[in-house]
This record gives C-alpha cells, structure tokens and sequence, in this order.
C-alpha cells in the first residue's frame, strides 16, 4: 500500500513538496496499521509529521482500504532492510508486488483530499502522539524549562507569557512545545502548533490569494499559539511585521504564546528589534543537552517502550560514546533497534559499539560527485558508465566499490546516493555496499585497492 500510496502522493503533490519530503523516503515496515518511513533527516521527519501527515494517510488509507497511521523515523539506510536483493536494480518497493492492487480512487476525491484547502481554516496541530510530557525525561539541565512547561500548560497566559523555550538542535524543544500543546488542547483550548514556516507559507499563499484580512483573523481567534523553530522569520520582512501583530493581538486578549528557538532573541541578528524585545517580554529559558544519567534514562524508556532487552554494559556504552544530542542518540538508538528486530531481538554488544562508532565518525567533506569521478578514473571508465545502465561484470564491480565508498566517506542516505549513481533504488545500493562489505573480510586485496581509491578522493583526485 505504501508504494501505492507513494505514487499517488508523488502525483498529487506539489512537485517541489514531494521531491523536498518524500522523495527519499522509505518503506521501513508495517505493523497493526501503523506504517513505518524512514526518512533522512530530523528535518524531513518534523516535516512530513508537522505539515503532510493529514494528506499521506488519508492517500495511504485510501489505498489500504483500513485507516492507517504512519511513524516517520530517521534512517541512514544500512540496517532493517527486510533482506538484501538478490540481484541489481530492484524495485525500491519490492515486496509491494505481493499486495493485491489497490483499487483506483476516485481521481476528484483524491485531489480534494491532497491539495491542501484554499479555504482559511487554521492550520491543523499535526501533533506527534510520542512528544507528551510524561515521555519527557527530566533532569538537572532541564528540570527549569520543564516546569516552566508544566505552569504555563496549567496556568496559560498566567504565568509567562510569552514563554521562550532556546537551545540547540535535538535538545527537546520540539518534544516541549508539542507536550504543552497536548495538554492545553486536553483542556480543551484551542490550541495551534506551528513550525514558523508554515506561519511564513500560510501568509505567502494569503497575499497570493488576497486572504490576508482571513489569514489575520484565524491566528488571532487561539487560546494558545505554540510557534516552533521562530529563528526563521528573522530577517523576513512581512512575515515579521505579520507576526508581529498577531504576538500584539493574542497577548492583548490574554492568550497564551510559546516559542522555540535555536538561539537566544537577542543573537538572531536580523530579528527586528521590537519583535526581539516582545520575544524577551516573558519567560525566556533555556534547554541543555542532557547529561549523562538523563542519557541512560531516556535510553532505558526507548529500550522498555519497544519491550527490548538491552544489558545495563549495552546502555552504558552507548551514553558515554553516543553525542549528547537526543536527536542523534535517537538515530543511533534506532539503528540498533533495527538491528536487533532483524537478528531476532538480542543486541550483541561488539554491533552496537560499531553503530555507535559510525555516527560518531567526523564528517569529511567529500561530494559523491567526486568519489564517482575518481572511482571511475581509477578502473578507466568513464563518468557515465559508472552511473550508466551497463551492467558487465567490470562497470558492476567498479559502481559497488564506489557506493561503498560512498557510504564509508558521507552521510548521505542509501536513496541520495542511489540518485547519484544514476536514480538508482535504496535497495540497489544497499545490495552492492554489502557485497563489497562481505568480499573485505576476506579480500585484503580489495581493501587496499578501496584504501588507495579513497586516499585519492581525500587528495581531491
Ligand atoms: P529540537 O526541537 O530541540 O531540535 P526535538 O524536540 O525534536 O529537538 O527532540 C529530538 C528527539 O529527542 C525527539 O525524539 C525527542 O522526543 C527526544 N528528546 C529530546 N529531549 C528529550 C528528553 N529530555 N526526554 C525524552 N526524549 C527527549
Ligand atoms: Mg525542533
């Protein structure tokens, strides 16, 4: 169904929408209605949840015939594959073949239920079920901006007001603004989430459609306005004046504002003054990366959440080696989890220290560009036969040793670099990295010549 499902959105969709947030996502798996997708970043992630969560399930309901939620998780693409291809070029979505044909909706309804409504309805709260206070794990570096949370979700435009929540990516701001958010619309407060740029898009599509007089009117009949990563109106003139009067508004009808930001107010240089001085007019705190036993305790929830067994030596490894970037120690978690769903639930400790060594392996700043041109050069092919159609054993050979090394040398995923190589599937890439993987343990050979070629890459050629 997700394949299906995929397709229709691809048509449905904007062009840029669907190339910017789905394009690289995938099929990760399926349970009691709940669609796993792996995507590539934090960022694809918060956006398909915040923005078009509503369209792609409704798209993938309809396909499935049953109503079905999805959970969009980062995914770097080497694990938790359902199993390596056996031969190149694989359909990305293999196993889609075995479904019955989804039957045809009805093309109208389709289209009324993706392009998103000229009507000026509220942005719909896209709230992730998972971002609620008790799953929020507090601690010295965060037991003030918690509290904080909890008074204003108890007491709104009481207490502080606005409520700045600052820090860096992957500290929780998100998780915070989204747990006030459920608890204030549990309470029954009409309550608004937003990332800013969909406060910023939302204004583009009303000058464009002459709505602004409705656009001013929907922001300012909240009882909350949870406004999220509001760095990015700096230095947007209209969407700041804009912004600016609906602060004005709101407050003024005792309703209450919470913001995230990645930065203080008085650091985002090309944020007007007299927004920065409205941002600092209330309760601005700060959230710090978590130490060391909130690791260990947001490792343990995770770890109990998916009724998996990790050994205290296992948790421990991964807090003190893993970033104290929640984000990222989420990616990493995930990993091993996948890990250990496809070897039937042990996690071996050796696995989990290399995955956690992978993530923390520094960045080189190599393009995929240039590892192709170099792996090519070095088995006198050209560029174009290495991202080419041929497959004779020799063009095949070079092609996995170069998306090896792609995986080996950048961050990009399993689908980036397929679309390097020619828009070739995740699982063509993921199917050839292994094969070298598998050749290297006992090919020293190889292994120099795969050393050789990256020392070159790292030279520039
Ligand atoms: P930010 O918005 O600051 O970039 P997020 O709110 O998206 O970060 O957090 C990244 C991930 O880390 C989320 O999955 C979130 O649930 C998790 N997370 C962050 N801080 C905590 C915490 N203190 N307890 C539990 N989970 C956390
Ligand atoms: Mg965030």
């Amino acid at each position: 169904a997700w394949n299906a499902a995929y397709h229709q959105l691809e048509l449905q969709l904007d062009r840029a929408s669907f190339d910017t947030w789905l394009r690289s996502a995938v099929f990760l798996g399926y349970e009691a209605g709940i669609y796993l997708v792996g995507v590539p970043n934090g960022y694809a992630r918060d956006m398909l949840q915040h923005r078009l969560y509503r369209n792609i399930r409704r798209v993938l309901s309809d396909v499935a015939g049953e109503n079905c939620e999805l959970r969009f998780e980062i995914y770097k693409g080497d694990v938790g594959e359902p199993e390596a291809p056996a031969s190149d070029d694989m359909p990305l979505f293999k196993f889609m073949a075995q479904q019955p044909p989804a039957p045809a909706p009805e093309p109208k309804s389709l289209h009324q239920a993706v392009i998103p409504p000229q009507r000026p309805d509220l942005p719909e709260s896209e709230l992730n079920a998972r971002y609620t206070i008790d799953r929020f794990i507090v601690n010295q570096s965060n037991s003030v901006v918690y509290e904080a949370a909890l008074a204003v979700s108890d007491y709104p435009a009481t207490v502080y007001n606005p409520f700045l929540i600052y820090g860096g990516v992957g500290l929780g701001k998100t998780h915070l603004l989204q747990s006030i958010a459920h608890r204030c619309a549990e309470r029954g407060l009409k309550t608004v989430y937003i990332p800013s740029e969909v406060f910023t898009n939302d204004l583009i599509d009303a000058i464009r459609n002459r709505t602004t007089a409705m656009f001013r009117d929907k922001y300012r009949t909240v009882d909350v306005l949870l406004v999220d990563d509001i760095q990015f109106i700096a230095g947007k003139e209209t969407t700041q004046e804009e912004f600016f009067h609906t602060f004005n508004a709101l407050v003024n009808f005792n309703k209450q504002i919470v913001l995230a930001s990645d930065r203080h107010p008085r650091e985002l240089a090309t944020l007007e003054d007299r927004l920065r001085s409205r941002f600092q007019g209330g309760l601005v705190a700060d959230i710090q990366p978590p130490e060391y036993e909130t690791r260990i305790a947001i490792l343990q929830m995770w770890a109990q959440e998916r009724g998996m067994e990790l050994s205290s030596n296992v948790v421990d490894m991964i807090a003190h080696k893993a970033p104290n970037n929640v984000r990222e120690l989420e990616g990493i978690f995930n990993q091993i989890a996948a890990q250990s769903r496809f070897s039937g639930g042990a996690v071996n400790f050796n696995n989990a220290r290399e995955t956690v060594e992978r993530f923390r392996r520094p960045r080189e700043h190599v393009q995929l560009d240039d590892i192709i041109q170099i792996t090519a050069d070095k088995h006198g092919l050209t560029i174009e036969e290495l991202k080419g159609a041929r497959r004779t054993g020799k063009i095949n050979r070079a092609r996995q040793i170069a998306m090896y090394i792609a995986r080996e040398m950048t961050e990009y995923s399993l689908p980036q670099i397929g679309e390097a190589f020619g828009g070739r599937s995740h699982t063509t890439v993921l199917h050839g990295c292994n094969k070298i993987n598998d050749e290297l343990e006992s090919d020293p050979i190889l292994g120099n010549r795969i050393q050789k070629i990256m020392h070159s890459i790292r030279r520039g050629g």
